[in-house]
């Protein structure tokens, strides 16, 4: 269920809800489609969530559709993924046919809604394809990369490439992930619902709960890491870090996570994390449901530090929504995480397992300290990554993509 709008007026102020429905107006009744791959599981959904139904509110015609495809099409896809990421993957024709063929199948039955929309964004690569399937579309293209692009393995992005050059303009998480292409690009960086079950602030005694319920102890320091089971996302690296931590404090270690409906790899990547723990019984390994959201608040709140430690990231919504929390972020240097944690302020940056270590062992002992950088943590997300300066520099990009038309027949 979503929130009113209004309703964010106690947090950010009369100016900014006022402001969208000013910005919106030019916009009424404009139908607007995002289409991605998955309807839960990671950032994308996470925020596609909220931004049809408040784009509705705002009195546009938004919907969401989500393609589907056989595990071809998803082994395709991870393989996309983790070479636009940087790593070096094989891209076999039966693959890449694979690819093609699920996009002109989902566009069989998406046509009819594509070509007929007014704003059509496709998130990240898995749709990519479908523009070259909608030849009579009317309205503007956008393709959204929430991908770390900064050093993508060159023959995957070659790939791609083809298929994104053609949309009328792409929107990117950074600066540093953005791509030569022949039409504008933007930035826009993601942002967290303040009042979704996952961030709103909980009842008393829901916080408590997650200890009984997941077996932990509440006299021990919790580091917990909220991530999908993704080598980029180093799991194992934060297993090592409490490893270290532990040969001199007491400390508890919490891995929650899903899988995501478009990641075949979770699974044997779970299936290391669960080798590397052990035994131990201070590490807990959380597989949570996809709908686990007031779970994932309650133990984000129950922790003394949050860590991501990836070794790639587009954004991290998981950062976003620890450090709104209050709570400090260890996170890897890397992709979206550096505009999050601002080293020394909002958490730290680290490139290793020692450095994960070190650092949460410093805020473990300096309580005043992490205190400090809580507060500096949730400061950061109420000026930068809420709903609400995204959903403005979306309509800003529709409302400017519009206009740059109209220019162009006037002239
Ligand atoms: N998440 C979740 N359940 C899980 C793991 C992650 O609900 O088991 C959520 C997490 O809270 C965050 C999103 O999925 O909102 C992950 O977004 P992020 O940008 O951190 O990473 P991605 O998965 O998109 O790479």
């Amino acid at each position: 269920m979503t929130t009113a709008l209004d309703e964010y007026r106690a947090i950010v102020g009369d100016e900014v809800i006022d402001h969208l429905h000013q910005l919106a107006a030019p916009l009424h009744g404009m139908r607007v489609v995002h289409v991605n791959s998955t309807r839960e599981g990671g950032g994308v959904a996470e925020i596609l969530n909220w931004l049809v139904p408040f784009k509705q509110q705002l009195g546009l015609e938004a919907r969401w559709e989500v393609i589907s495809g056989d595990s071809p099409f998803y082994q395709c896809t991870k393989n996309f993924h983790n070479g636009l990421q940087g790593s070096p993957v094989p891209l076999s024709p039966a693959l890449l046919r694979a690819y093609e063929r699920t996009n002109e199948e989902n566009s069989e039955r998406l046509r009819p809604i594509l070509e007929e929309a007014d704003f059509v964004f496709i998130h990240d690569p898995q749709p990519a394809p479908l523009l070259r399937f909608c030849p009579n579309r009317k309205g503007k293209w956008v393709w959204r990369c929430h991908i770390d692009l900064s050093r993508p393995y060159r023959a995957v992005w070659k790939y791609l490439r083809d298929f994104v050059a053609g949309y009328d303009a792409s929107i990117w998480s950074l600066a540093d992930f953005a791509q030569p292409l022949p039409h504008p690009l933007y930035l826009i960086a993601p942002s967290i619902d303040p009042l979704s079950q996952k961030n709103r602030e909980l009842f008393s005694g829901e916080v408590e709960a997650v200890y009984d319920r997941y077996g932990l102890d509440p006299d021990l320091p919790l580091i917990t890491q909220v991530s999908r089971f993704d080598r980029f996302k180093d799991p194992l690296g934060v297993i090592q870090a409490y490893r270290l931590i532990r040969e001199f404090t007491p400390v508890q270690l919490v891995l929650a996570g899903g899988g995501a409906s478009d990641d075949p790899e979770g699974e044997e990547v779970l299936r290391e994390v669960r080798e590397a723990a052990g035994d131990d019984p201070d590490i807990h390994i959380l597989h949570l449901a996809a709908d686990a959201h007031r779970e994932i608040n309650a133990l984000q709140r129950a922790s003394t530090v949050c860590v991501q430690k990836s070794t790639r990231e587009g954004f991290g919504l998981t950062v976003t929504e620890a450090l709104w929390k209050g709570k400090p972020v260890i996170g890897g240097d890397t992709g979206g995480i550096r505009l999050q944690v601002i080293n020394h302020h909002t958490g730290f940056l680290v490139n290793t397992p020692e450095g994960a270590a070190l650092r949460i062992r410093y805020l473990l002992k300096n309580r005043d300290r992490l205190e400090a950088m809580g507060c500096k943590a949730r400061a950061l997300v109420l000026d930068n990554f809420l709903v609400t300066r995204h959903l403005r520099e979306y309509l800003t990009l529709m409302f400017v993509t519009m206009h740059a038309d109209m220019e162009r027949i006037e002239m």
